[in-house]
């Protein structure tokens, strides 16, 4: 594992850290939550790819996406710690989702489509999104 990036051994096994995904998990060391973006035609891929698969150049990076997004579904375990996961779909364009935890206080006002914002939790030290609802009263 390249030395730029500081986790655990069980956290870089459990996340399936890899060539693609460094610059990922390398953003949320630093609760930044870059997402890969080709160069050429400004799609965001997510997982990380090094071919856009739109127009398949090569020159993808990443960027820092804002953190905004919906909930576009999500599975509640209240046995299970987190007791809600689920998978967002950023501002950025539509169609780009990732999974994360949802941090709910009350799992029952949790609907789809509701607007969530990126914040962090620690697993095994290390930072990873998650997200939770936005507070229509706010
Ligand atoms: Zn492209």
């Amino acid at each position: 594992m390249p030395h730029s990036l500081k986790l655990s051994a069980a956290a870089a096994r459990d996340l399936g850290v890899d060539y693609d995904s460094l610059e990922y998990w390398t953003g949320c060391l630093q609760k930044q939550l870059r997402i890969a973006r080709c160069r050429d035609c400004g799609y965001w891929i997510h997982f990380p790819r090094r071919i856009c698969p739109k127009c398949w150049s090569a020159e993808v990076g990443v960027e820092e996406v804002v953190g905004g997004g919906r909930l576009y579904t999500f599975a509640v375990d209240a046995r299970a710690t987190p007791p809600v996961m689920g998978v967002v779909e950023l501002d950025e364009q539509q169609g780009l989702r990732v999974p994360a935890v949802i941090l709910a206080g009350d799992v029952h006002r949790l609907t789809l489509d509701c607007r969530v914002e990126l914040t962090w939790i620690s697993y095994n030290d290390m930072p990873v999104p998650a997200f939770t609802p936005v507070d229509k009263g706010r």
